[in-house]
């Protein structure tokens, strides 16, 4: 009998993120001052065809409003239902089965399981050990993972460390993800640097700042080589008609809605760090639309149980490494803040 599953998907799970309703949700990152007003209103406005006809094979108008939004050429973009779906294409175009995938811990979860679920081998490398850039190659990885703002610490790479990783995989061929899903909320980006690399793919979602993880659509900027690649293993159909349609206007953004919301994330991410210092805590500085902070000895699952009890969902990370257990708060608007903070003094007096 030909075993089943295939032996890399074996120490697969399904995820699992407590998704149970609740009161204030801040344990996703997606966005707490809603949706996009001109995206819901196409949403509303959609005809019978918007629904009954199959989308556009590429999503090319997205792709051309991507490109002149962000001032890049349309043949370094392509698109992804959400960007967890240009990282799963990603492993599949480049990585052979058996082959390493690098990547920082703490990061994104979902990393190691795309490297699985495509029969790569996943290889963690603490955080404190990448001082040196030519550490995270260690293991001859054909893919590396970066993400910056990084989940869930916030951390925001200094440029000229993620510069010297470039060099390094340009010189050796390693193919490098660097997955700026937080990326408008921190003063820096590297999508000009992508579209001038022949490694380099950032990706970026519309599931955060532009308040569309419901209709699950993502982008990636890189180099011209690697993109046409992606699109083949991505596949075709991957966005639907209305989020195509809805992200064409949420990029665009004429209300100035999608500023408006970063504005406030970064005067509230400020705000909660100082409420927080003033109690003693100490969260990591974020570049993202949330806050990590290590609970200094107690337990993050029954800090969000606690949590939970009084309405306010969170996001525990038990036992990261060097930090020990920790809470992630998203970023909302300054009455769910307030209400987080009552909760929290509360659970841990
Ligand atoms: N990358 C990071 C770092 C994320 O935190 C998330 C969502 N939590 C994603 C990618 C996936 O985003 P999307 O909704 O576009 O699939």
């Amino acid at each position: 009998m030909t075993p089943f599953p295939r032996v890399a998907y074996r120490p697969l799970t399904r995820y699992a993120p407590d998704r149970r309703a609740i009161r204030i949700d801040l344990s996703d990152n997606t966005n707490r001052w809603g949706t996009h007003p001109a995206a819901m209103e196409l949403v509303q406005t959609a005809s019978a065809e918007d629904l009954s006809r199959y989308p556009s094979v590429y999503a090319d108008l997205l792709r051309s409003t991507i490109a002149e939004t962000l001032g890049v050429p349309i043949e370094c973009v392509t698109t992804g239902c959400g960007s967890d779906d240009l990282l799963d294409s990603a492993f599949r175009a480049a990585g052979e089965p058996g082959e390493r995938v690098a990547f920082l811990v703490p990061t994104f979860s979902m990393v190691e399981t795309f490297a699985r679920m495509n029969g790569m081998e996943p290889r963690p490398v603490l955080l404190s050990a990448a001082s040196d850039p030519v550490a995270v190659f260690a293991d001859a990885p054909a893919l590396l993972y970066l993400c910056s703002p990084n989940n869930p610490t916030g951390e925001v790479f200094p440029r000229p460390w993620i510069e010297e990783v470039l060099r390094v995989a340009e010189s050796r061929g390693t193919i490098v993800l660097l997955d700026e899903a937080y990326a408008e909320f921190a003063d820096d980006d590297f999508l000009q640097d992508a579209v001038r690399s022949t490694r380099l793919m950032v990706l970026r979602t519309m599931s955060k700042a532009y308040g569309l993880a419901g209709l699950r659509v993502g982008f990636a900027v890189g180099a011209r080589e690697v993109i046409r690649e992606i699109e083949k293993s991505r596949g075709p159909y991957k966005i639907s008609r209305l989020g195509e349609l809805a992200a064409v206007v949420a990029l665009r953004d004429t209300e100035g809605w999608v500023s408006g919301v970063i504005r406030e994330v970064r005067r509230e991410r400020a705000q909660l760090q100082e409420d927080l210092e003033a109690r003693g805590w100490n969260p990591l500085p974020s570049g993202g639309n949330f806050i990590l902070i290590p609970l200094g000895g107690r337990s993050c699952t029954e800090t969000t149980a606690a949590l939970r009890e009084k309405g306010v969902a969170v996001r525990p990370f038990p036992g990261v490494p060097g930090i020990g257990d920790a809470i992630r708060v998203s970023i909302g608007p300054r009455d769910e803040l307030d209400q987080f903070l009552v909760a929290f003094d509360e659970v841990v007096a």
